[in-house]
């Protein structure tokens, strides 16, 4: 596909160029769950399990129906609900604190580090009170918040911590720990456009905890030990058989895309520092290290977003010439319309507010060609240049 400038057009995901030379692995898989009449949980869902744990390195990993309900269900189990208080950061999709005010809890934001755009470690003491039930830090982007500090804090509180590890799957943090393995349980999604994706909805809650383990596998089945005996509420937090049958297949190919994307993200970082636009228009790589630290985490990418200023007028001429971008997230979580009763205003949490204006994910795909990302890299560089001309 060509744009009209004669650029080629550059998606933002391309799941078509991911699923497509797997389609036969697919189908056999696919085949394999319609012959055998299972749909729902069965061995398709447990190899699934055993592979995830495996590669996230926890005792056990239970197959739900999505991230959110991955968060939803990790709460429920720890007896999340109305007077209590979650502390989590204003900077993430909707679901982390979605989840939290549907318990009837009340979410608590702490605002981000404004370089990594993970929640602020200093600021989560002050947050704290004793109705604290927990802590949810959000993996951002694919890079692990900054846990040494956060599970100091919530150590010597005993408040438990959940990892909202929906885009960091395979992520490590220093010394090598696993994004979801860190806290008392670590949340994945398979949404099809994250680094693992299904077909469909799907999740998973990770968790050392044998307790955990079996207090969640009982609330995914509405809270029956044996069947049609309800110890108490739970939900339908199934995953399908179809689902892990797709996921067990793409899984095998998770570490080789997850290079891709490291390259990716080095190629760009690279192109953008030689072009000028870092320096001479402030757009800012990401940073895949705390300062405190003088480790690189390692970063699996499931977005590259920089910092831009004139953000939106950017992302409409990139698009103009083919090239998608998106922006996560437009308006952070304490400024949405249905978390007005918290009471909060534009202010209250600048550095999440900041990111919200300037940052731009920009393709990253383990698809993506070298080719491509000049392109992008060049077409940011006119959009600059004219706006200088035009000052
Ligand atoms: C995708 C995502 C979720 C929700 O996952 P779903 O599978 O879409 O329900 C939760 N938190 C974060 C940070 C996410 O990116």
């Amino acid at each position: 596909m060509t744009s009209s400038s004669g650029n080629m057009a550059v998606r933002i995901v391309d799941l078509e160029a991911q699923n497509g030379p797997l389609q036969e692995e697919l189908l056999e898989a696919l085949g394999r769950v319609i012959r055998s009449q299972s749909f729902i949980l069965g061995p398709e869902v447990e190899r699934l399990e055993t592979n995830i744990a495996s590669l996230s390195e926890t005792g056990f990993a239970i197959g739900v129906s999505s991230g959110t309900d991955a968060l939803l269900v990790s709460m429920m189990a720890l007896g999340v609900g109305p007077g209590d208080e979650v502390v989590t950061t204003p900077y993430s999709f909707f679901s982390t604190t979605g989840s939290i005010s549907r318990l009837g809890a009340r979410p608590v934001f702490v605002d981000i580090d404004p370089r990594t755009y993970n929640i602020d470690p200093n600021k989560i003491e002050a947050a704290m009170t004793t109705r604290t039930k927990a802590i949810i830090p959000v993996h951002l982007y694919g890079q692990c918040a900054d846990m040494d500090p956060i599970l100091d804090i919530a150590r010597a509180r005993r408040v438990p911590i959940i990892e909202d590890a929906a885009q960091a799957i395979g992520a490590e943090y220093k010394d090598q720990r696993r994004a979801g393995s860190m806290g008392d349980m670590g949340c994945l999604s398979f949404y099809p456009t994250k680094n693992l994706g299904a077909f469909g909805d799907a999740g998973m809650v990770l968790t050392n905890d044998a307790e955990l383990d079996e207090r969640i596998r009982m609330l995914r089945v509405h809270g029956a030990g044996r069947r049609y005996h309800h110890h108490e509420l739970g939900g339908n937090f199934r995953l399908d058989s179809l689902q892990a049958a797709v996921l067990d297949v793409k899984l095998k190919y998770l570490g080789g895309w997850t290079r891709k994307r490291r390259e990716n993200a080095k190629r760009y970082n690279s192109l953008l520092e030689k072009s000028g636009l870092c320096e001479e228009h402030g757009i800012e790589v990401p940073r895949a290290s705390y300062e405190r630290q003088n480790v690189v985490d390692y970063h699996i990418y499931n977005q590259y977003v920089i910092r831009a200023p004139r953000r939106d007028a950017l992302r409409e001429y990139l698009a103009s010439k083919g090239i998608g971008t998106q922006v996560y997230y437009p308006v952070p979580l304490h400024l949405q319309e249905c978390f007005r009763d918290l009471g909060h205003e534009v202010g209250d949490f600048p550095s999440a507010e900041g990111a919200s204006h300037e940052t731009l994910a920009l393709p990253v795909h383990p698809e993506l060609t070298a080719n491509q990302q000049q392109t992008v890299v060049k077409v940011m560089g006119e959009f600059y240049a004219g706006q200088k001309l035009q000052k």
